[in-house]
């Protein structure tokens, strides 16, 4: 986490429209979801979002008797596939579908003829294999959506069923919308200026890579057009979490130096029970008062899309985890989405503040939280030893 004055880097970001008005409202669809640059849009719910990013398909109850990986005891049968694999890319798409067969068992393999995308599931789930030493559970199948499950209440680019079907929306791969999006996000950016709180350094880094890639688009793969585009979505996630904007402040002994001199005192753990237009009340009180000081303020969004993997990573989180445990825990315990359980997540400011270190998106459900905990550890990340208690107490998988 960072604020700072970052008015040297790039002028056209901090024209006088961005530094006066930071409550201006610039939201243009993208995607795979809509990004917020402000917190002012508050149509959707916070069970709504989480829908809209990635998502549990756990309505999917049809699969549950199928499902192989729930044991009666809920604790975790390891997979045994072999202990390291070497991906090479397929050449055509039957050699890419007798690779999932052989080394994953995988035998509804469907991505039309998408060869680029059938590689792109290979290596992410040899990745996985590799990380876990062959003991994680990977997909029975994979395939598109299909238009139903595209229409669904609770839309994600990518999903999981309990049963093990990893489905994937080709939009997320649809090339020619993502470079229509960037270019019209990139030019209203440049117009309107960057809001206060974007992650600046982000921006400017995808900004810089960006551009060659709008000059010569289809010298650029499918996949590395998805992947700057998830890194991009990411830019503004602070925006859709107030409370964690302020416990970044917070943290930062410059800023917490300059809220304090103007009188601002901030008790997190108060704040946390205010109700969510409260809790923007006292953000923008907070950012007019950093404005004065460093003209602008920039926030340091949470690892997010770290690899092009990281779809995968995340929905085959969610496996791992209902594998860990019992039927009880998933629809009725601990990690239930029923409202009564989630509120023990969401309202319990520990709780918020530890999955606030992985990310925002961590911070919506205990299931959110372990499966975006499980990327960053195909990453090979490290994560702090809060996150991997509350990791494993939330049935999280190490092997
Ligand atoms: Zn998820």
């Amino acid at each position: 986490m960072e604020v700072t004055s970052l008015s040297a880097i790039n002028r056209n970001y901090f024209n006088q429209s961005s530094i006066n008005n930071s409550t201006q409202t610039k939201t243009s669809d993208y995607k795979n979801d809509s990004i917020e640059l402000t917190h002012k849009k508050k149509k959707l719910s916070n069970t709504q979002k989480l829908g809209i990013a990635f998502g549990v398909a756990l309505s999917a109850l049809g699969g549950l008797t199928a499902c192989a990986l729930l044991t009666k005891s809920g604790k975790f049968n390891p997979a045994n596939f072999e202990k390291h694999i070497d991906f090479k890319p397929a050449q055509t798409m039957e050699e890419a579908k007798d690779f999932a067969k052989k080394h994953f068992k995988i035998e509804r393999f469907e991505l039309d003829n998408d060869l680029e995308v059938a590689n792109w599931v290979n290596e992410g789930l040899t990745n996985i294999n590799n990380t876990f030493s062959g003991k994680a559970h990977l997909p029975v199948s994979v395939s598109f959506k299909d238009n139903a499950q595209r229409n669904a209440k609770n839309y994600a680019v990518a999903d999981i069923n309990i049963g093990g079907d990893l489905r994937i929306d080709r939009q997320l791969f649809n090339t020619e919308d993502t470079i229509k999006d960037f270019r019209e996000t990139m030019e209203a950016l440049n117009k309107v200026g960057v809001p206060q709180g974007t992650d600046v350094n982000k921006l400017l880094d995808i900004e810089e890579r960006l551009a060659p890639m709008l000059q010569n688009p289809s010298q650029y793969s499918k996949i590395e057009w998805m992947k700057i585009s998830q890194e991009f979505e990411d830019v503004g996630s602070l925006y859709r979490n107030p409370m964690g904007v302020l416990s970044s402040m917070w943290e930062n002994p410059k800023t917490k130096e300059t809220l304090i001199e103007s009188g601002i005192n901030l008790n997190l753990r108060e704040i946390f029970t205010k109700s969510p237009d409260e809790k923007k009340k006292i953000l923008d009180d907070c950012i007019a008062v950093l404005n004065k000081k460093y003209k602008f303020v920039g926030l340091q969004s949470k690892d997010r899309f770290l690899s092009e993997f990281d779809v995968i990573y995340h929905e085959m989180g969610h496996l791992q985890n209902w594998g860990n445990s019992s039927i009880f825990d998933i629809f009725f315990g601990k990690l239930s989405n029923n409202k009564h359980q989630l509120n023990k997540f969401t309202n319990n400011f520990d709780k918020q503040q530890t999955a606030g270190k992985v990310s925002w998106y961590a911070q919506t459900s205990p299931q959110e939280f372990v499966a975006e905990v499980f990327a960053q550890l195909c990453n090979g990340r490290k994560p702090s030893s809060d996150i991997l208690e509350l990791y494993k107490h939330y049935n999280g998988v190490l092997v």
